[in-house]
């Protein structure tokens, strides 16, 4: 296997304080200052890792912007609102959302624009994208730093599959914390079963007893302790002082027993321990577990929807047909194409869903009736 910049450093940690967790080495790959992946890639479009929804087509970003001003007029009009992105990427998702939303000069009046992003790379990237905008945009490091003193409009699209999970492997059936260690003959990089094991306290009946339900010895559960307190984060300033949020991930809406920790690369499934630093890593998103820590945190939530309905529903279809309108062939059929990605069931339109949140009161209207 391939040397990466970080592969000896993280080789060095495991010689010298033992296997890591996981969600450790996920930190590592993705974050590590120097080598992480968001600090060093450029990981979207065709030349890229993946796509995300919002660098597909302009389309996804304008109508989260209809959604945003619907949800602010849902709460009244109120005078501030901060709009808050999580993780924006390339910021392509803001400026579509803006150029949707500021066609209402009272939104574009009241909006405070705030673009929570740890790579200072990526920043960069973003303070280019967002150039035209008319209005102000205020950079933070965590969600904590966004002022709190007004409602609160926030979106984060493919946010939290990036957030570091933990995994536990069954071993003789209990659940043994999954680390990654090195292999004794290779010298690689390895999954092993650590010491730590998992809290079963009011888990249900089949990950308490995982045996008494014919699962096997080599099931994989995870846990998202981060995305939860970031939910939870969220949902608490929301029942402060009134908003709603949106979650778009992919993910699953039931806690289930399986492996969804994955590496992309030119846009092909590579192993997670292959190339770190090189490779974007992620899992798929518990939305049951995001949705219980929002209702935690004195939010009420809504759905998940999935992805393709959530878009239907906001009018995807009408403005595919605005925006080819009077185009030529081939521009007509790259919108059907797009529309197509986002939606079918085959492509982002199951496995992507929607999930809101918002105060309790007022209470916005967050999906489309
Ligand atoms: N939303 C964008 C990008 C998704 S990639 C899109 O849809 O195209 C994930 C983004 O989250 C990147 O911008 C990455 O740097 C950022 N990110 C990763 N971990 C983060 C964290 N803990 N807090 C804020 N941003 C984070």
């Amino acid at each position: 296997m391939t040397e990466t910049p970080l592969k000896p450093r993280i080789r060095a940690l495991i010689e010298n304080t033992g296997p890591i967790s996981i969600a450790d080495y996920m930190a590592i790959c993705l974050a590590d200052p120097e080598h992480g992946y968001y600090m060093r890639r450029e990981p979207f479009g065709s030349k890229g890792d993946f796509t995300t929804a919002p660098e597909i087509s302009q389309m996804f970003g304008e109508l989260i912007g209809a959604w945003c001003l619907e949800t602010w007029t849902g709460l009244g009009h109120p005078e501030t609102v901060h709009l808050i992105e999580l993780g924006p990427g390339r910021g392509t998702l803001m400026a579509d959302i803006l150029r949707v939303a500021c066609l209402d000069p009272a939104f574009a009046a009241a909006a405070r624009v705030h673009l929570v992003e740890t790579s200072p790379r990526l920043r960069d990237l973003q303070k280019q994208t967002l150039a035209a905008t008319p209005l102000p945009i205020a950079w933070h490091d965590s969600l904590a730093d966004v002022p709190d003193d007004g409602t609160t409009i926030l979106v984060a699209n493919e946010l939290f599959d990036a957030l570091p999970i933990h995994q536990y492997v069954l071993t003789q059936g209990s659940w043994q914390q999954r680390v990654a260690g090195l292999d004794p003959a290779s010298d690689e990089l390895a999954f092993a079963a650590g010491p730590g094991r998992l809290d079963i306290r009011g888990l249900p009946d089949e990950i308490a007893n995982p045996s008494a339900h014919g699962i096997g010895d080599g099931a994989i559960l995870e846990t998202q302790p981060l995305a939860n307190a970031i939910a939870g984060d969220i949902a608490a300033r929301l029942a402060r002082n009134s908003g709603a949020a949106l979650v778009i991930d992919y993910g699953y809406e039931r806690t289930a027993i399986g492996d969804t920790l994955q590496a992309l690369e030119k846009h092909a499934f590579a192993d997670p321990l292959a190339h770190p630093g090189l490779a974007d890593i992620t899992a798929h998103v518990n939305f049951e577990a995001l949705a219980r820590a929002a209702r935690e945190s004195g939010a009420a939530t809504h759905g998940p929807m999935t992805q393709g309905d959530f878009l239907v529903a906001l009018g995807l279809l009408e403005r595919a047909g605005h925006l080819g309108a009077g185009k030529d062939i081939a521009m007509q059929e790259g919108i059907r194409d797009d529309v197509e990605r986002l939606t079918a069931p085959d492509q982002m339109g199951t496995l992507f869903k929607v999930l809101a949140f918002s105060s309790r009161c007022p209470t916005p209207r967050p999906f489309p009736a």
